[in-house]
């Protein structure tokens, strides 16, 4: 269990010298035990204190890696139960089924379906990020020429998913290079997951039917030498796992509960495709650190996809684009100016909405820290300067003859202020970007 404040300050020097930038040793230990410290700010405590506090130093949930270079994922290290108190950080990792009954050219297919569940939305790449190989066949060596067929054939993270030890021990012995994810060790095989594990250095994953027995296998399996554990529940309905997925994660975060202070990992196999998904995001958000699914429909993974992206940004940073000039169609010294911010979402129906026109178009993405037209204006970070500044500084004056700026219909009052500025004409556009297109097309000659 965590120590308390007063069990920490028990350890420290108790000099109140303020090297940590806390006033005092007390206040130090308070932080420590809350992990809004780190033992490291602390430069006086000793060998012995710090072995001690080693443990009231770890993070609640600790942080998993499985894959290798840039097909690696992290899951865990997750510090708060809602996204508003500071930011997730680890995404939910979305992954696909195969099926070791697959061969030949069937199983290369599926594979290679699975890896190309790839999406782009708002600027960012999103997609499916593990392969799941499932020992259907029952077969050992099946299962080993499959797991190593989606290795040598995918760039996506490995999964390896059987209960039968000999069968995993054969998959992992042609695979461990790309260090896969062991799934799945249970009170029945788990000495002999656990040797895999060890062996192999590749994290395990320990699946229960409840809370108890769930608390019970990760600290035998800890006591077997695993560090890395995933938790995962197994033959409940997903208002069970929902609840017992909640149930863990205020254990190791609120109490800091070592034996759950793990990732979670969530399959998905009942129900038709769109059941799937909404099965999947509900998981996603309360709080499956890796979701396995067994649809490859585009329709059924990019709203999950998407719900992940939106759960897992950081509230504090909107995602963004890049501020400058971009060029819609083949836009030439007669076509139309607009301007926007550079919050993501606003820039791409905007830049969708001039697209669909067929007006080629000059877009300028003023900086507004991510923030849309709006809540730019009201907070004065979109102005007529901004807007002035970007015209000067992204050269729009050599790209275009003539001098009129199309502005966002919200920003209206801005009109007069923004003439004098920039020395434009100001055409005022339509409030909702969906007019876009009409307005280019009749408005704009
Ligand atoms: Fe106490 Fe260490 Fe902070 Fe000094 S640096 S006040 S000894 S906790």
């Amino acid at each position: 269990m965590a120590l308390t404040g007063l069990e920490i300050f028990k350890l420290l020097p108790k000099t109140n010298c303020k090297k940590c930038g806390k006033p005092t040793c007390l206040a130090f230990a308070m932080q420590l035990a809350q992990k809004k410290a780190k033992l490291d700010d602390c430069p006086c405590a000793s060998d012995e204190a710090k072995e001690s506090l080693s443990a009231a130093a770890a993070p609640p949930m600790r942080q998993i890696t499985f894959g290798t270079g840039e097909t690696q994922v992290q899951a865990g290290q997750e510090t708060v139960l809602f996204r508003h108190d500071e930011k997730f950080y680890s995404p939910t990792i979305i992954a696909v089924t195969v099926s070791d009954k697959l061969a030949g050219d069937e199983l290369q297919k599926r594979i290679d379906t699975v890896s190309g569940l790839q999406f782009e939305r708002v600027g960012c790449k999103i997609g499916v990020r593990a392969i799941a190989v499932v020992n259907d066949s029952g077969d050992a060596d099946a299962f080993a020429a499959a797991a190593a067929k989606a290795d040598e054939s995918s760039d996506l993270a490995l999964i390896l998913c059987s209960d039968s030890a000999d069968a995993m021990a054969a998959a992992v012995a042609k695979t461990a290079a790309s260090k896969p994810l062991i799934a799945s060790a249970t009170a029945d095989n788990a000495e002999a997951m656990a040797k895999i594990a060890n062996d192999s250095k590749c994290p395990v994953v320990a699946k229960a039917s409840s809370l108890k027995d769930l608390v019970d296998l990760t600290e035998k399996l800890a006591g077997l030498g695993v560090e890395d554990i995933v938790l995962s529940f197994e033959g409940m309905s997903l208002e069970q796992e929902l609840r017992s997925l909640t149930e863990a994660r205020v254990l190791s975060l609120k109490k800091v509960f070592r034996p759950l202070g793990y990732p979670t990992l969530s399959v998905v196999s009942e129900g038709d495709a769109a059941e799937q998904s909404a099965s999947g995001i509900a998981l996603a958000c309360k709080y499956s650190g890796i979701v396995i699914l067994d649809t490859v429909e585009p329709f059924a993974l990019l709203p999950m996809l998407t719900a992940v992206m939106n759960v897992y940004s950081d509230p504090q940073k909107p995602i963004q684009v890049e501020p400058k000039m971009y060029e819609i169609g083949e836009p030439d010294e007669n076509s139309p100016v607009i301007f926007t911010t550079n919050f993501s979402l606003t820039y791409y129906t905007v830049e969708s909405d001039v697209e669909a026109s067929r007006v080629p178009c000059y877009i300028i993405v003023v900086d507004t820290e991510g923030t849309s037209v709006l809540t730019a204006y009201s907070g004065d970070k979109l102005n007529e300067k901004a807007v002035a500044d970007a015209i000067t500084k992204l050269g729009v004056e050599d790209k275009v003859k003539h001098r009129k700026l199309i502005i966002p219909g919200y920003v209206a009052v801005m009109s007069g202020k923004l003439e004098e500025a920039t020395g434009w004409e100001i055409m005022v556009g339509p409030r909702e970007s969906s007019m876009l297109a009409k307005y280019l097309q009749e408005v704009w000659k």
